[in-house]
């Protein structure tokens, strides 16, 4: 069951209005379904818009944010919850603690270190929740192309390609992460490492 959704999101808004759109209408869903936001904490960007947006629609937003952030007042200030914490790293384990599954929506290298990191634990098998790529206006097609050279190219196996779920409704991306099902296979499960000899 998902109780609470970890969104990683731009602390700017992005050129096209849609990606603000996606936003709110992610939040929208969040708050419809239920579930509890927790995110950056942030009152800027794509981050502001996805939490006011879960408020207005009646749900409970979470932040979690470094004291540093805090000071330069870059925080929500009327969010159900502010988690402050000491550092990067604390957060973003407070944050996937906290959540039960994960969504990227459009941003910068922020968001992608952030969905890397939660994608790179599910890869290793260190935690088992859904994560979600939301692919707003094409944003993320050269990333997607990206992924599938990694495969390719064989640094990525394919069944930890799936643990990505790819969609482009934010209205039809929690249902895909309900049902979603991580196949978590051996990271190093390969030719070349099986026919190692020299240890
Ligand atoms: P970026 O995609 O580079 O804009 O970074 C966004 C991600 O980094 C968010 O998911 C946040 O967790 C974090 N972040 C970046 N800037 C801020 C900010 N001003 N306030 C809170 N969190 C931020």
């Amino acid at each position: 069951m998902i109780k609470r959704i970890c969104v990683f999101c731009g602390s700017n808004p992005g050129n096209n209005p849609e990606y603000v759109r996606a936003a709110h209408a992610l939040g929208e869903r969040i708050a419809k379904s239920g579930a509890e936001l927790v995110y950056g904490g942030g009152n800027v960007g794509i981050m502001g818009e996805i939490a006011n947006a879960v408020l207005a629609g009646g749900g409970r937003a979470i932040g979690v944010i470094p004291k540093t952030l805090v000071d330069k007042e870059l925080a929500h200030r009327c969010l159900t919850e502010l988690r402050v914490v000491n550092t990067m790293h604390e957060r973003k384990a407070l944050m996937s603690e906290l959540s039960d599954a994960f969504i990227a929506l459009p941003g910068g290298i922020g968001t992608l270190e952030e969905f890397f990191e939660v994608l790179t634990w599910a890869q290793l098998g260190f935690q088992k929740k859904a994560c979600g790529l939301l692919n707003i206006a094409g944003y993320y097609d050269h990333l997607i192309a990206f992924i599938d050279k990694m495969v390719s190219e064989g640094f990525l196996n394919e069944s930890h390609r799936g643990l990505m779920v790819i969609e482009k409704d934010p209205a039809a991306i929690i249902e895909k992460l309900k049902s979603h099902k991580p196949v978590i296979t051996d990271k190093w499960l390969n030719e070349f490492n099986l026919n190692r000899n020299d240890y």
